[in-house]
């Protein structure tokens, strides 16, 4: 290859890359968890960003860091109050799909200035989290073009 040619052969490469190729695992919880037992689930399970589920499965909200400390903050009992008073909820969530473009999502994440992306799939009508693209899956995958 030309130097002109190989960098053709890693744009298209990059423009190719589907969200279900790069996804990481999602860290959910019930919408009526406390926002204690969320502040000690995103630290055992050292991810920025937790999404809550509702009775159906079904996606209802994003925690992220920022809506912790908030939620600590104000006098709530933290132990008592559930994550569903602080979270992001629906329609206000930015989401993506299996089949989406990586770069699609990478878009999302600088646009709405957030730090991830729920990836949902529908199954038996209902809006199912199966992934999770974060900032990190992007920088992974520089590195690993680089490489
Ligand atoms: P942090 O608050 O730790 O800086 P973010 O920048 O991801 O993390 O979150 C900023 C705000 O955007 C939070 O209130 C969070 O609930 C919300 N948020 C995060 N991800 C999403 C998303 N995918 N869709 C909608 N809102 C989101």
């Amino acid at each position: 290859y030309t130097g002109k040619e190989s960098e053709e052969v890693m744009t298209s490469k990059i423009r190719n890359i589907l969200v279900s190729e790069v996804q990481s695992v999602p860290i959910l919880i019930k919408e009526d968890t406390s926002i204690y037992e969320a502040v000690v689930k995103m630290f055992l399970e050292d991810v920025g960003t937790l999404y809550a589920i509702d009775n159906d499965k079904a996606l209802a909200g994003v925690i992220s860091r920022k809506d912790l400390l908030r939620g600590t903050m104000g006098g709530n009992d933290i132990e008592k109050t559930p994550v569903s008073v602080i979270m992001t909820r629906k329609p206000n969530i930015t989401i993506c799909y299996p089949n989406d473009l990586l770069i699609y999502a990478a878009n999302q994440l600088i646009e709405k200035q957030i730090d991830s992306l729920p990836v949902v799939e529908e199954q038996d009508g209902i809006d199912q989290v199966i992934g999770r693209i974060t900032k990190t899956t992007i920088t992974r995958v520089f590195v690993n073009l680089m490489e």
